[in-house]
């Protein structure tokens, strides 16, 4: 009879390198058997899509060829997974459950409690292993650099362990199947998830395309290529931000200070540096409070009266509410998944302040055509966006400034609208547009004005500046911010072909 093994819990992790659980499980000499579950409860919920669910079919296929190599494998299992540990330890009595902590949203919070006490009530050993410098259960927001420092910066990626995994074990994980998953269908422009596509679109970023990162990012025509499209790839857990940091910091060093170019490639390798502790900065704000998927985080902004027009929220979901730029994002992000921080910005502005829809009626719609979506990141920048965190500016994205700011030659917007493909970049810009284009759902300026007045009205009151102060100290970032707007640097060229993500010029599926 073969040792009882640690059963390794895959969530949004699949990947075999700096992970936490297969290397315990190897420093206590334990074999490995690790396990999936694709949850029906996670797969029907609101902010869940095809896109997410082939992205993690990709990542955990991209596992399995991985363990094979290894002479191992991982049980595939479909259901609801207490029931399923349930079924996996009436056959296998496993001593050991390992997991990385997840902070995702308030389904999977529940589920992680659920199999706790499962453990628990069995006597199972249940360790959850941090993947990020989030802190489980909040933290001090003064200790946010000295954890980076502990859990990112000062140690390496771990390496690939060695995985104990006798014929027994490895032949019941073989003979598991990927379940046929209902409306399960892929679109060739969706980004690839798997690890091995994870380090390919690293090194592709870190000898190619960071170059043209800072500068590159707010264009929706560059951002394709000049951001480092790393962003699924840690949102379901095929690289850490700890692999990624270590490469750069090493990329950093090995710049030639002879090179005139050097230059450009430090300050864009630092500004990408900056956003790898956003995402920890934000999603720590979400683990130490899970209800901010239901309500802002600032408590004075959890009754603005929005109108909640469901023409309008259909309009701007389908791309057709008559602002080019607006509709021209939204269609893209149906069709790939991936648009730009400044886009995504501008279209969670354009909702909430222009169609008057709270952002969480926005949000499930959101989430499921982001390939990289993650609850941390995506909640907390969706509040912003909406300005009801109470201490960052109030920031009203005017589609036609945006449009005439970062495309304008209108070749985004005459890629993903149809209707405008014969019309020239002056009439669009000039707004003169044909009849078979909807007009505009509502007037811009006026609404805007009715929203800003609001929020402002709120923020005026002494209830929220006091509000403000404590929820700030809580979660607000310990970074000094400087008032002035940054420096708008000048616009790199674009990157030269080829790189990872040139077939993006193919014709799009406009289906
Ligand atoms: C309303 C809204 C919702 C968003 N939702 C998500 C989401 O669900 N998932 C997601 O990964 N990003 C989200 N972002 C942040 C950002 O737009 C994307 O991370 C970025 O566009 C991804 O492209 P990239 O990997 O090339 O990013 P890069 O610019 O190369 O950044 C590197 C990584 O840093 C992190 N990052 C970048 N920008 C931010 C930011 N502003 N705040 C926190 N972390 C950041 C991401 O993990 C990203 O992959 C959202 C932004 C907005 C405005």
């Amino acid at each position: 009879m073969t040792k009882a093994p640690a059963v390794i819990w895959v969530k949004r992790d699949a990947r075999l390198t700096d992970n936490a659980c297969l290397v315990e499980a190897d420093r206590l000499h334990l074999n490995a058997l690790p396990f999936f579950c694709f949850e029906p409860s996670l797969l029907t919920a609101n902010d869940s899509s095809d896109m997410h669910i082939q992205a993690q079919w990709q990542a955990i296929n991209g596992l399995r060829q991985g363990l094979r190599q290894m002479s191992s494998d991982i049980v595939i299992a479909y259901g609801e997974v207490v029931e399923k540990l349930t079924k996996l330890y009436e056959r296998i009595p496993f001593t050991h459950l390992f997991a990385h902590e997840e902070i995702g949203n308030n389904i999977t919070f529940r589920r992680d409690r659920a199999v706790a006490k499962w453990c628990l009530d069995r006597g199972i050993t249940y360790r959850e292993f941090p993947q990020s410098s989030v802190k489980r259960g909040g933290v001090n927001r003064d200790k946010l650099q000295q954890l980076w420092r502990s859990r990112i910066a000062d140690i390496q990626p771990m390496q690939i362990p060695r995985i104990s995994q006798p014929e027994e074990l490895r032949a019941l994980a073989a003979k598991t199947a990927f379940p046929k998953l209902p409306q399960f269908t892929t679109k060739q422009l969706w980004q690839p998830v798997s690890e091995a596509d994870a380090k390919a679109t690293l090194t592709d970023f870190l000898t190619v395309r960071s170059r043209w990162y800072r500068g590159g990012i707010s264009s929706p025509n560059t951002a394709f290529t000049a951001g480092s499209r790393l962003s699924v790839h840690l949102a379901w857990g095929t690289i850490t931000a700890r692999q990624i940091w270590h490469a750069v910091r090493s990329r950093l060093a090995d710049l030639d200070p002879n090179d005139p170019l050097s230059s450009r490639w430090k300050q864009s390798l630092n500004a990408f540096l900056s956003r790898l502790h956003w995402r920890d900065h934000f999603t720590q704000r979400l683990e130490s409070e899970p209800d901010l998927e239901f309500r802002s985080l600032h408590p004075s902004y959890r009754d603005v009266p929005y109108e909640n027009d469901e023409r309008l929220h259909k309009a701007w979901r389908e791309g057709r509410t008559g602002y080019p730029l607006v509709d021209a994002v939204m269609r893209c992000l149906a069709a790939t998944g991936f648009v730009n921080f400044r886009m995504r910005a501008m279209v969670v502005s354009f909702a909430c302040h222009v169609l008057h829809l709270d952002w969480r009626l926005i949000h499930p719609h959101l989430a499921r055509v982001f390939r990289d979506y993650d609850p941390g990141i995506h909640l907390n920048q969706l509040q912003m966006q909406a300005g009801v965190v109470g201490w960052n500016a109030i920031r009203v994205y005017n589609p036609a400034k945006q449009l005439a700011d970062w495309d304008a030659d209108c070749k985004f917007v005459k890629r993903w609208l149809p209707e405008l493909k014969e019309q020239t970049a002056e009439q669009i810009l000039n707004d003169e547009l044909l009849p078979s284009y909807p007009p505009r759902v509502v007037p811009f300026a006026e609404r805007a004005k009715k929203m800003t007045d609001q929020l402002y009205g709120i923020r005026k009151t002494a209830e929220a500046k006091m509000a403000a102060k404590a929820v700030y100290l809580t979660h607000g970032s310990r970074k000094k911010t400087t008032s002035k707007r940054p420096k708008r640097i000048k616009r790199p060229a674009p990157p030269p072909s080829p790189t990872l993500f040139d077939n993006l010029d193919d014709n799009p599926d406009l289906s």
